[in-house]
């Protein structure tokens, strides 16, 4: 797709990827199935093998169905160099981390951080003589007093899984660019759309495509998005990992991509409006959503985001787990599970306390996490409603 003329992004989801070379006349491109590829004459290996990313080498090495969708993800982050694919969210985080560490290095990691993300740290890096030390995500500029003279690399997740702190991202990338070292983001609530993470001057973006992007709950993805100066890093790290993702998946994921922008100006939306109601709430003691000017990290998601997500969560008043039971059996349009970023709407108790080591989450009652989906947002709310009643005759 050439021609002149600014894109904006609801433009560039429509049209990022899209090479005639790759679709052949036809819109999508098509889904190759491949290992190997063939080549007519000793020639044309020998000219494959000079530069096996050239073109189609051998199916670990891509198709035009894997680079359409890296080449789509590439031009929603402004700056980047390129982007690799995994099969899974937690298999990109890995793999970026690998690609940046090595024996003997220390790692700053947020305390918000996906639970998974820190088991990986804990126990696989940590026997590859890798260090991790947590720090608290509102530190900003003061994680520099946490770094060590092997400290290689700050990862960053905002807002922070389960509990929403917004992280100073451009401080904390200012104190890793000043010491020389690198950053990585868990960009996965945000997507491009609502947070240029490169733009903002961070290395790596990463993103469980399994959520927002493919959009409809039924394939898992991972990406990372890589800055110039450590595109070839990844690149070459990747390759020897040996990730790869199926084609069918790759071609469900870039067609979830193409909706991005729609569906994410409707979460949003949705999600505040269900939002502002559950704040006005007796039952509800906070709702964590870094779109309502109440949120602490407010100030700093209306400098840094360009829109709000559907992903947020609400403290109640009094109670355990356990009393959330006929609130949550009981919801008609909410579904119980993890995940999120599909068109359909999910609640999940979750217990961030028992996760963190560096900071202390302290609530007077049990949090649920919820997803706004795309249904209408005053059903949700007349569902959420009846579910506070439940849950305020049970409390008795
Ligand atoms: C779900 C999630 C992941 C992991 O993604 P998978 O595709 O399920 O492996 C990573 N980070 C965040 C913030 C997530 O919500």
């Amino acid at each position: 797709m050439s021609g002149g003329g600014e894109r904006r992004p609801a433009t560039v989801v429509a049209q990022a990827g899209r090479r005639p070379e790759w679709t052949h006349g036809v819109v999508n491109p098509p889904v190759y199935r491949a290992s190997t590829c063939l080549f007519d004459t000793l020639a044309e290996l020998d000219s494959a093998c000079a530069d096996p990313d050239a073109g189609l080498y051998y199916g670990r090495r891509g198709t035009p169905t894997t680079w359409a969708l890296e080449t789509a993800l590439t031009e929603l982050e402004p700056g980047a160099a390129g982007t690799k694919l995994y099969p899974s969210g937690v298999a990109a985080i890995s793999a970026a981390l690998l690609a940046v560490l090595k024996a003997g290095d220390h790692l700053l990691m947020v305390d918000s951080v996906y639970e998974p993300t820190r088991l990986f740290c804990n126990r696989t890096l940590r026997d590859l003589g890798i260090e991790t030390s947590y720090y608290d995500p509102l530190a900003g500029a003061g994680v520099a007093e946490l770094i060590k003279p092997n400290t290689r690399a700050i990862f960053m997740e905002s807002p922070g899984s389960l509990t929403f702190e917004v992280q100073d991202v451009p401080a904390i990338v200012a104190v890793a660019k000043e010491r020389g070292l690198l950053t990585l983001i868990d960009n996965t609530w945000a997507t491009p759309l609502l947070f240029a993470a490169i733009g903002h001057g961070v290395d790596l973006s990463i993103q469980s495509l399994t959520k927002f992007v493919v959009g409809h709950s039924d394939v898992l993805m991972g990406s990372v998005t890589a800055a110039p100066g450590v595109w070839e890093r990844l690149r070459t790290a990747s390759f020897r990992l040996g990730q790869t993702v199926s084609p069918d998946d790759a071609y469900l994921t870039l067609r979830g991509l193409r909706t991005l922008h729609a569906r994410m100006e409707r979460h949003g939306r949705s999600a505040l409006e269900v939002a502002r109601w559950l704040e006005a709430q007796p039952s509800v003691e906070r709702v964590l959503h870094p779109g309502l000017n109440t949120h602490p990290g407010h100030a700093i998601w209306q400098r840094d985001f360009t829109g709000s997500s559907s992903l947020f969560a609400i403290a109640l008043r009094e109670g355990g787990r356990a009393d959330t039971a006929p609130l949550v059996d009981g919801l008609a349009h909410f579904g119980m599970g993890f995940s999120f970023g599909g068109y359909e709407s999910l609640v999940l108790p979750v217990e961030p306390h028992r996760i963190r080591t560096a900071t202390r989450w302290e609530a007077p009652g049990p949090l649920l996490r919820l997803h706004i989906g795309l249904e209408d947002p005053g059903d949700l709310i007349a569902d959420l409603e009846a579910g506070l009643v439940r849950y305020e005759a049970a409390l008795g």
